[in-house]
């Protein structure tokens, strides 16, 4: 845990004052918690009179569009000149929901040159180096969550509104799978409360998240269960893998596949999940666990990537068939620790 000091927050408080460029990003693929976290603390800074401009590598999936403000975040992939003369420009550049400038995919290279202050706030665990400031906590449930600490951290709570409570109560919802995993503590709650206090419509934030799916992504998902899903209760384990072809048929649009991967836990006894998705030249692997199982760990020793224990990610450069067979190898490896 590192979390800035009175005297850090007193400073980053003075440049967020002085400066006119301050740059909010987060990561590619942005979920539930990057978008809130990044709108919440825009929000924020608005309220204190302090201009910024959200900058994301790729799309917002659709069931995140209508938050507050979401219509204000800079695309790089749809503008990338006006996106990289702003991270150019940036006098203050923050990373939402991250801990390393890979996660920016093409944006990285503009993230690195950048001479700007560079403030982490994250709670993915070993962020990297190089961040001016780090407000960065694993045991928080959300970037969302650290976001609002990090608002009373520089005496701004009184600028959550309602539109940033929507926010930052949709990035902990989210990350939380609506405060039913382990990373939801007493503060989280604490957190939430407030928020529902300062305006939230706690069914209208449901009901746009989740119950807002596309036919065609309420088909896909019964096609990956129905067809697509392998269980290996021996392992305790599940994995789900979608062809490009497949996501062509369902008409995949991004965020469609956001999700499955928690499937497979549901099943009794089922404790290890993986979503293996063909992209053009990778393979995105997703994996999800309950209990003890350091999903983090296999990320970064089998698929390029990282993440929580319960929940990380990564990419395989072989085929698709070659990374079921190489997630089918994890599961031997892993025998004793899955079912002991
Ligand atoms: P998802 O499976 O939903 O894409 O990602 C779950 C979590 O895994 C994310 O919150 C993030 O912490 C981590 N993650 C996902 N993809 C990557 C990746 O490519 N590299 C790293 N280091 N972490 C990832
Ligand atoms: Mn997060």
């Amino acid at each position: 845990m590192s979390i800035i000091s009175p005297l850090q927050a007193e400073e980053i408080k003075a440049f967020l004052h002085q400066n006119q460029n301050i740059v909010i990003t987060s990561h590619h693929n942005p979920d539930g918690d990057a978008i809130g976290s990044i709108l919440g603390l825009y929000h924020i800074l608005r309220g204190m009179g302090v201009p910024s401009t959200m900058i994301i590598p790729n799309d917002i999936p659709e069931f995140l569009n209508w938050l507050p403000g979401a219509a204000q975040i800079l695309r790089y992939s749809k503008n990338p000149n006006e996106a990289k003369e702003h991270i150019k420009n940036a006098q203050v550049l923050f990373a939402l929901d991250y801990n390393g400038s890979a996660r920016l995919e093409k944006m990285e290279k503009h993230f690195a040159e950048s001479q700007a202050v560079k403030v982490l706030i994250d709670h993915h665990p070993n962020p990297e180096k190089g961040f001016n400031y780090y407000f960065s906590q694993t045991a928080a449930s959300s970037t969302a969550e650290l976001v609002y600490e990090f608002a009373h951290a520089i005496g701004a709570q009184s600028f959550i509104n309602t539109h940033c409570a929507i926010n930052l109560f949709a990035g902990i919802m989210t990350d939380t799978g609506s405060f039913s995993y382990a990373c939801s503590s007493p503060r989280t709650f604490e957190i939430v409360a407030r928020l529902v206090s300062l305006g939230v419509k706690v069914e209208e934030v449901q009901q746009k998240v989740y119950n807002n799916f596309s036919e065609d992504r309420m088909r896909l998902m019964g096609h990956s269960l129905a067809t697509k899903m392998r269980v290996f209760h021996e392992f305790k384990a599940a994995y789900i893998s979608l062809t490009r072809d497949e996501l062509k048929r369902f008409n995949y649009r991004i965020g469609d596949t956001e999700g499955l991967v928690n499937l497979p836990l549901s099943i009794k006894g089922i404790i290890f999940s993986a979503l293996l998705v063909e992209n053009t030249d990778f393979v995105k692997v997703s994996l999800r666990s309950s209990g003890n199982f350091p999903v983090n760990k296999i990320c970064e020793e089998f698929f390029n990537g990282g993440g929580h224990q319960n929940a990380a990610g990564g990419k395989s450069f072989a085929t698709i068939t070659e990374t079921e067979n190489k997630f089918i190898e994890v599961l031997n490896t892993y025998k004793d620790m899955l079912n002991p």
